[in-house]
């Protein structure tokens, strides 16, 4: 097995990494990772901006399980399968006391074990997932995202009808937007980035506001004066807070995500004067079963994300390209990398 490892801040070294696995051979399936999703986070280990263990990088895989002894749990040789890239720690109270679904210290694949830019991985059945035929490997890279939007619309308890104004400018926003289009709830997608603004029109947002709109305005006259009840405020999308808050109705619920983990500077000042509730939602850990089963009904359709695709022997120049863009200030968007 052979994967590209983040030795040092912005080096990237293909190793073998058979040789350090920890395989319990009896409940580890091996799969040949086919596809592997570079995001943001991944750019953010690299260039040292998230703190990171020196591990294969690489956010989310998908593969063909290449050996799984006995079968474990019905899973066998040839299965296209995902493979949830979370584990609880064992270590904190509520992993003590069986609740690891409230797991205060989640760990993370790429962050603080080995990631999926690699050949094969060995993993817990556990955190195997087969993939239903309509199911493609693309979307699938997809499923954490999914559940994260998932998540938030848990959190917030969103009602059918209920208007919801996103603020983002990546894919996690159009996905979010979609999902809530599929629980029959009316979101708005706002942002800077022109291209994502469209790219969620063609994929079915009706309401969308960009870069040249009046945003506060506009969500008093698409709510009837009401504004948002229900605000998504995605913090990787640098527009600042406060543009959240402003279409946000007196009391409404304001949720703080995104798929990265990077530091930003908020004012609370005018949520406070609005008396907002604030959520804080990391949750792609879990809801992988649901967002499968959303991806095989075909509830939502992912055909027009901005993606870019390269092949695995040029990842080490990918991740300077991507890494390049980021200090220039320019928006990134996840890169599928193809294996086999
Ligand atoms: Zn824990």
């Amino acid at each position: 097995m052979k994967g590209f490892k983040l030795i040092d801040k912005e080096t990237l070294k293909e190793t073998d990494i058979a040789s350090e696995k920890n395989e319990d051979l009896e409940t580890n399936v091996k799969v040949k990772i086919t596809k592997c999703l570079i995001t943001l986070n991944d750019v953010l280990r690299y260039s040292g901006e998230i703190d990171c263990e020196n591990v294969v990088l690489g956010s989310f895989g998908v593969g063909i399980v290449s050996e799984s002894f006995n079968n474990l749990f019905g899973i066998e040789k040839g299965n296209r399968v995902y493979i949830e890239p979370y584990n609880n720690c064992n270590e904190c109270y509520n992993c003590k006391n069986g609740e690891t679904s409230k797991c205060s210290n989640v760990l993370t694949a790429g962050e603080d074990y080995n990631g999926f830019l690699s050949d094969f991985v060995s993993v817990n059945a556990s955190k195997v997932f087969l993939l239903p035929d309509p199911v493609s490997e693309k979307d699938a890279l997809f499923i954490g995202q999914i559940a994260n939007a998932i998540s938030i619309i848990d959190k917030l308890g969103v009602q059918k009808g209920d208007y919801v104004a996103i603020i983002g400018n990546d894919n996690l926003a159009v996905i979010t937007a979609l999902l809530l289009i599929f629980y029959q709830s009316v979101p708005i997608l706002i942002g800077t980035d022109d291209e994502m603004i469209n790219i969620a029109k063609e994929s079915g947002v009706y309401y969308t506001l960009n870069s040249e709109d009046n945003w506060q305005k506009e969500v008093s006259v698409i709510t009837g004066g009401r504004m948002a009840k229900n605000v998504v405020y995605i913090a990787d999308s640098d527009i600042p807070a406060t543009k959240a808050f402003a279409v946000a109705s007196y009391n409404a619920s304001v949720a703080f995500t995104g798929n990265s983990t990077k530091a930003s500077a908020i004012s609370f000042a005018l949520a406070v004067k609005k008396q907002l509730e604030i959520h804080c939602i990391n949750g792609s850990f879990g809801n992988t079963a649901t967002s499968i089963n959303i991806l095989a009904n075909k509830a939502i359709d992912l055909s027009k994300l901005k993606v870019d695709t390269v092949s695995y022997e040029a990842v080490p120049k990918t991740f300077k390209a991507l890494n390049d863009k980021i200090k220039n200030e320019q928006p990134i968007h996840e890169t599928i990398v193809e294996l086999f």
